[in-house]
């Protein structure tokens, strides 16, 4: 089948083959990457209309036990600023943003030991009795599958982890021995039976990444149908082992996103900070390739440009919550509307 024949069917079919995914993602032709961009548009715009729902990211810590290779947070890099904010500053930033329309709260950071079960359950519990009518997503890593049922039961609603990569030779090239491809999957699986809306997802351009490896990210991710995607490329940290690589390519990471919503066309898929950070106009442009959430930051000014998982990430303009008028403004330039509102998943229409 050529390439076009390879979209149109997983259009219909929901899936491809392995093989089928490695010939697709083996250096696309422009005219290709158009023709699922173009198709992945109207997917969306068929299931959300010309909206994009908004999420607001704190990042409310920055030490991290993990020693992710790619990642500027990594415990070896000793040049990371470290900081957390305590519950009284996470509460304001919640404040800021539901007083700028945001109706989701997305609680990231590294994973931080001092936030235990305790301190996590009774920040997520704050959130939930004060603001009712909010989602809340956390993406704090690996735990225990007790420690992601207390916090289901203390309020939090979905919960992104990145699966990075779904082939374990290569996922332990960006790992330590340490951390291990099968102990995230169980997490990923954990999550989603206790009823987060879940997401995975990688990087796109990662070291020894090739079109074998992203095949098996898209075959992983059709049979795990998660409910959020998170895809952007990767941007080297002059302070990690990667930071030598050259960074991922803003096309492929576009293709990729236009495959995802033609696989799953009500995923959640955000036009990610990474992507905006590559390209002045990439969010933009995951939008017209299909993605359907943006999530601004509204950490404090002060920590943002601490939480560095990459250089020159981008913590101004439209990356900030606080300038959610310039956002709205660039949307609105490719006929698109920002939507108030959990923007919660829904299987069907
Ligand atoms: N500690 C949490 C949050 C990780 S940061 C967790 O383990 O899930 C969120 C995401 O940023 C990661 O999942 C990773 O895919 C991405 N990321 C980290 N370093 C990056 C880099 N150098 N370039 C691009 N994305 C990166």
């Amino acid at each position: 089948m050529t390439n076009i024949e390879l979209i149109d069917a997983l259009s219909e079919r929901g899936a491809l083959e392995l093989n089928e995914w490695t010939q697709l993602l083996s250096e696309p032709a422009e005219q290709e990457r158009e023709y699922a961009a173009d198709r992945a548009r109207a997917i969306a715009q068929r299931e959300f209309g010309r909206n994009i729902y908004i999420r607001g990211i704190i990042e409310f810590t920055s030490y991290c036990r993990n020693d992710c290779l790619y990642c500027g947070l990594r415990r070896s890099n000793a040049r990371a600023q470290r900081y957390r904010l305590d519950a009284e500053e996470i509460m304001e930033c919640c404040a800021e943003g539901y007083e700028a329309g945001f109706r989701t709260f997305v609680l990231q950071g590294g994973e931080d030991a001092y936030f235990d079960d305790d301190r996590m359950c009774a920040l997520v519990h704050s959130i939930r009795v004060t603001y009712p009518d909010c989602a809340i997503t956390l993406s704090l890593g690996e735990r225990s599958a007790e420690s992601y049922r207390r916090l289901r039961d203390a309020g939090a609603d979905r919960y992104l982890l990145r699966h990075e990569s779904a082939s374990p030779e290569h996922y332990a090239r960006l790992h330590p021995p340490a951390q291990r491809l099968d102990s995230r999957m169980r997490c990923l699986e954990e999550l989603k039976r206790l009823g987060y809306q879940t997401g995975c997802g990688c990087m796109v351009g990662s070291p020894y990444q090739t079109a074998a490896e992203l095949a098996q990210d898209m075959a992983f991710m059709s049979a795990f149908k998660p409910e959020m995607i998170g895809i952007g490329p990767f941007i080297p940290h002059k302070d990690t082992p990667f930071g030598v690589y050259p960074a991922g390519s803003v096309e492929l990471t576009l293709f990729m996103l236009s495959l995802c919503r033609i696989m799953l066309p009500r995923v959640l898929l955000p036009a990610t900070t990474a992507l905006g950070t590559l390209d002045g106009s990439g969010r933009k442009r995951g939008v017209l390739a299909g993605a359907n959430v943006i999530m601004p930051n509204l950490s404090p000014r002060a920590v943002r440009r601490k939480y560095l998982l990459y250089d020159n990430k981008s913590i101004t303009g439209d990356d900030a919550a606080e300038s959610i008028e310039l956002l709205r403004g660039h949307m609105a330039d490719i006929g698109y509307n920002l939507v108030l509102g959990r923007g919660d998943y829904s299987p069907s229409r």
